[in-house]
């Protein structure tokens, strides 16, 4: 990343603390904001707007400058190139504690990709995303999609995991997430699903709360992207399952798969 480049990035981030949004990502899955950080409000010069029904067509998002504009995009880009170009990242602190990069891993055709939040305990070790718990359900929700995993492509906001599982901070986001958004380029998939509140306010550039945008499709660089809960939430929280259920039944749709005998 060059230093204007990064220097966007940082000027976006900050733009969240601006707005007291500290620590950047607040929770996992379950972020709320205060009322007047609804999308598409600028709360420097308005007053809070009153809650209304939100569309469900694509949201174009224009509060604070995005990845989307920011990032150009890379020529002939490929998964190797990137792989390569990442290295053994030393880039952010991050990389002292870690064990192995945490790369991403599917089908470098997918057409659905998943996007997580940053490896756990279980991925460090492996070097593989979501193999723990979470990625366990996860795996089973892409089977109940109608899918093996090795059809999709799954990668996280961050490539090395977090030490004690804390969130990702926005230094470290800023300093990763442009490898994602190569990847998610280089992929091309036509449905991206964002799990959590750290994928989908990283993808957005904006301090949405996935409880109140999940469910509804969003456009990514010309590509619909899907936000859900995260696994990890749906395990601390099972009566969430069937919203997620009624996101992914979506993305079904969307990519023409055919529904599945049994529900998650
Ligand atoms: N949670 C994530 O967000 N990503 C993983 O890879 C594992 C757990």
């Amino acid at each position: 990343m060059n230093s204007d480049t990064r220097a966007k990035l940082e000027a976006w981030l900050s733009y969240f603390e601006d707005l007291g949004l500290s620590p950047f990502y607040a929770d996992r899955a379950s972020l709320e904001l205060p009322a007047s950080a609804s999308v598409g409000a600028d709360l420097r010069v308005r007053p809070p707007l009153p809650s209304r029904p939100v569309a469900p067509a694509p949201i174009s998002v224009k509060q604070a400058p995005s990845l989307f504009e920011i990032l150009d995009r890379v020529e002939n880009d490929s998964l190797e190139k990137i792989r390569a170009d990442l290295g053994d990242c030393t880039r952010c602190r991050l990389s002292k504690a870690r064990h192995t990069i945490v790369y991403g891993v599917g089908n470098p055709q997918a057409e659905l990709m998943f996007v997580g939040e940053g490896p756990g305990a279980d991925e460090d070790a492996q070097g593989i995303p979501f193999v723990g718990r979470a990625g366990q359900l996860l795996t089973q929700m892409i089977e109940a999609m109608g899918l093996q995993r090795d059809a999709v492509y799954i990668a996280n906001v961050v490539k090395c995991r977090p030490p004690e599982n804390r969130l990702p901070e926005k230094d470290e986001i800023a300093t990763c997430s442009p490898f994602l958004i190569r990847q998610i380029d280089a992929i091309k998939p036509k449905v991206l699903v964002a799990l959590g509140a750290c994928a989908v306010q990283t993808l957005l550039a904006a301090p949405v709360a996935i409880t109140k945008i999940r469910g509804q499709w969003y456009d990514f660089r010309g590509i619909r992207m899907m936000p859900t809960f995260h696994p990890a939430y749906l395990l601390r929280n099972p009566p969430a399952k069937p919203d997620a259920w009624k996101d992914l039944q979506k993305v079904m749709a969307l990519l023409g798969l055919k529904p599945p005998k049994k529900k998650l």
